[in-house]
C-alpha cells in the first residue's frame, strides 16, 4: 500500500526532526506513482502532489511519529479536502423529484437505478418509481422489471415506445396519479461517447427538467472515467457523480480524478450486484481507500498525545527545580485552549465539575493574561523575577493594560510559584494536574 511505500522511500530519514525539501523530493516522487498505481490521472497527481509538497515543507515530526507517517497523514488530509471534505447533499424533494441516470453502456446505471430506489424507500421512506428510458434493448427493459419487482418498487414500462422523453413524460405522470414522490429515470447508454447518446439525454434533461442528473461510471476504467466524465459534463452538466463496481480492492483513484476534472461532487459509491451495497460517499473513507491505509490518522493523532505528555514531563521537572516561568504559563495555557474551553476542562477535574456547574468563566479571562505575558519579552518570560517596575509600566503600554492590571497578575503568578515550591516538598507525582481527557 501506499503507506507501506512512504515507509520505506522515508526510512533513510529516521531521526530526522523536520520534513525537508530535500527529503521530500524522493518521497512525492513515490507517492505519485502509487497514486498513479490507485488510478488517478498522472497530471492531477502531479498537480496534487506539488501542492502537498508545498504544505508539507518543514513540518516538524513528533517524536513519536516517523516522516513518512506525518507525510501520509498530510497527503490523506488533502485528499479529503480535495474530495470535498464531507458528504455531498442529494436532493430527493419534489412532487414528483425526478432523477435522471446517465453513463455509458455497462456502467451500471440499471443495477444503481435499482439501488437508488431501493434506497430511497427503505433509507429515507420515500415511494420512488423506476422509468425503463433505455428503448433499444428489450432486454435492458426486463432488467429493470425484474430488479422493481425484486425490490418491491414499481417500474413504468412502454415496450411498444422507441421515444424516450415521451416515456419520461408519462411516467412522471403516472407517479402523480399513483401519488409517488420520486422518478428515477435509467436511459440508454452505448459504449463510447456518441453525439446520438448524448442528445438523446440532452432532451429527456430539456423536457422532464429534472433536479438531480446522475452520471454513472465504472471505477474500473480508470483513465478513460476522466474523460467521458468531461464529456458528460460538459454536455449535461450533471450534479453529481456515482462510482460503481468499488468491489473487492478497487482503489477508487477515479473518484479523485474525476473531482478535480469536472469539479462535481461524487454523491453515492456502489459495489456488488446485490440491491442494498449502495452507499454515500465520504471523502474520509475514500482517502483511506485510495492510500490503502489503516489508521495512521489515529497513529498520529496518539503521537500528538505523546508529545503533550512529554512536555508535561518537562514542566514536572522544572516545576521541581523551581524554574516555572512565564513561558510555560503562556505554553499551558495554550495547551489548556487546545483542549476545549475553560469550563469543560475544570468539569473534568473530580468533585469540582458539579459544584461549577452554574458558574459563568469564561475563556476571555485568559485573554487578558495571555495579553500580558506576550507583552514581555524572551528574556522576561525566562526570569519573572527581573520584571522590576519600569518592565512592567512597558508591559502594561504593550498590552493595552493598566500597571494594576499587570502587577496583580504578577502577584498571582508568584503566588502560583510558591504553591508550587511547596508542593514539591510533598511525596507527590505530578501536581500540575494533567491536563489531559
Ligand atoms: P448499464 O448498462 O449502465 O445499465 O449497466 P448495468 O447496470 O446493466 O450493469 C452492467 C453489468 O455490471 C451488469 O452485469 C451488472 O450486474 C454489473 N454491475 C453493475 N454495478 C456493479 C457493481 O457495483 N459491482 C459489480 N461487481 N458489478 C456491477
Ligand atoms: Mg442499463
Amino acid at each position: 500500500s501506499l503507506s507501506d511505500r512512504l515507509e520505506g522511500a522515508f526510512k533513510s530519514l529516521k531521526g530526522e526532526g523536520r520534513i525537508t525539501e530535500l527529503n521530500i523530493a524522493t518521497t512525492v516522487k513515490e507517492i505519485r506513482r502509487a497514486l498513479v498505481d490507485a488510478d488517478v490521472n498522472y497530471k492531477i497527481a502531479k498537480e496534487f502532489t506539488d501542492k502537498v509538497k508545498d504544505k508539507a515543507t518543514g513540518e516538524k515530526v513528533i517524536n513519536a511519529i516517523s516522516p513518512s507517517q506525518l507525510m501520509v497523514k498530510i497527503v490523506k488530509d488533502e485528499l479529503v479536502e480535495l474530495m470535498g471534505n464531507e458528504a455531498a447533499s442529494f436532493n430527493a424533494k419534489g412532487a414528483p423529484a425526478v432523477i435522471l441516470i446517465a453513463g455509458l453502456q455497462g456502467s451500471g446505471k440499471t443495477t444503481f437505478s435499482g439501488k437508488l430506489a431501493n434506497y430511497l424507500k427503505k433509507q429515507l421512506r420515500l415511494s420512488p418509481i423506476l422509468v425503463a428510458a433505455d428503448v433499444y434493448r428489450p432486454a435492458a427493459m426486463e432488467q429493470l422489471r425484474v430488479l422493481g419487482e425484486q425490490i418491491g418498487v414499481d417500474v413504468h414500462l412502454e415496450l411498444e415506445n422507441k421515444n424516450p422523453v415521451e416515456i419520461a413524460q408519462n411516467a412522471i405522470n403516472e407517479a402523480r396519479s399513483k401519488n409517488k414522490n420520486v422518478v428515477i429515470i435509467d436511459t440508454a447508454g452505448r459504449l463510447a461517447i456518441d453525439e446520438a447518446m448524448m442528445t438523446e439525454v440532452a432532451n429527456i434533461k430539456a423536457a422532464v427538467n429534472p433536479q438531480e442528473i446522475l452520471f454513472v461510471v465504472d471505477s474500473m476504467t480508470g483513465q478513460d472515467a476522466v474523460n467521458t466524465a468531461k464529456a458528460f459534463n460538459d454536455r449535461l452538466d450533471f450534479s453529481g457523480v456515482v462510482l460503481t463496481k468499488l468491489d473487492g480492492d478497487t482503489r477508487g483513484g477515479a473518484a479523485l480524478s474525476i473531482k478535480y476534472t469536472v469539479d462535481k461532487p461524487i454523491k453515492f459509491i456502489s459495489s456488488g450486484e446485490k440491491m442494498d451495497t449502495l452507499d454515500v460517499f465520504y471523502p474520509e473513507r475514500m482517502a483511506q481507500r485510495i492510500l490503502g491505509m489503516g489508521d495512521i490518522t489515529t497513529l498520529v493523532e496518539k503521537a500528538q498525545a505523546q508529545f503533550d505528555e512529554e512536555q508535561a514531563k518537562k514542566l514536572e521537572k522544572k516545576i521541581r527545580k523551581n524554574q516555572f516561568d512565564f513561558a510555560d504559563f503562556k505554553q499551558q495555557l495554550e495547551q489548556i485552549k487546545r483542549m476545549g474551553n475553560l469550563k469543560d476542562l475544570m468539569a473534568m477535574i473530580p468533585g469540582v465539575g458539579k459544584a461549577m456547574k452554574d458558574i459563568d468563566i469564561s475563556d476571555d479571562a485568559f485573554k487578558g493574561v495571555e495579553a500580558i505575558i506576550n507583552s514581555m519579552t524572551p528574556f522576561e518570560r525566562a526570569n519573572p523575577d527581573e520584571i522590576d517596575g519600569g518592565r512592567r509600566k512597558r508591559i502594561a503600554n504593550g498590552c493595552g493594560k493598566d500597571i494594576s492590571e499587570v502587577n496583580a497578575f504578577m502577584k498571582q503568578f508568584e503566588q502560583m510559584r510558591e504553591m508550587m515550591k511547596m508542593m514539591n516538598k510533598m511525596p507527590m507525582g505530578r501536581m500540575m494536574p494533567g491536563m489531559k481527557r
